[in-house]
């Protein structure tokens, strides 16, 4: 009689312990699910942001590709930019009102001065920077050199 009654308790005791092992992996599936779909959709909302902030830290004394730069307003842009040929030379632009501005008033625009050395230069010759860490406007270089010094200043 005792004993029958033991294996009852047992029984019920392994049910118990059955069903605290499922919670938990129902918990954690449900967590990693949870994490997974914000991960995904912070991803798809912020991606850019987050990536346009990353290039604006990371790029700043480096030679920025033109794909993400617009020639019209001198910024770094989100998404990548517009490769245009224009008058046999390459130009990046945003949107197709950047690069009528620019054809409008080009010697304004497209001409630039060495953000170094000061000499006048053609934004679609020159290498591209940040013109400060964290911030999108860019500046235009005649060469590596005149890149590494305007960055190096301790150099
Ligand atoms: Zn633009």
């Amino acid at each position: 009689m005792k004993k029958k009654k033991l294996s009852k308790q047992q029984l019920l005791e392994n049910q118990k312990n059955e069903d605290k092992k499922f919670n938990r992996i129902l918990i954690i599936s449900f967590s990693l699910l949870v994490i997974t779909v914000v991960s995904v959709l912070t991803f798809y909302t912020y991606g850019c942001d987050t990536r346009f902030l990353y290039h604006k830290w990371a790029w700043y004394g480096k030679e920025i590709p033109g794909e993400w730069a617009c020639m019209n307003g001198n910024n770094l842009t989100l998404h990548k930019s517009l490769k245009v040929a224009y008058n046999n030379k390459a130009y990046y632009f945003c949107s197709q009102e950047c690069f009528n501005h620019l054809v409008k008033h080009f010697t304004e625009v497209a001409m630039v001065p060495d953000a170094y050395s000061g000499d006048s230069i053609n934004k679609a010759d020159a290498l591209i920077g940040l013109k400060e860490k964290g911030k999108p406007e860019l500046v235009y270089f005649k060469n590596a050199e005149t890149l590494s010094r305007y960055y190096g200043s301790g150099k």
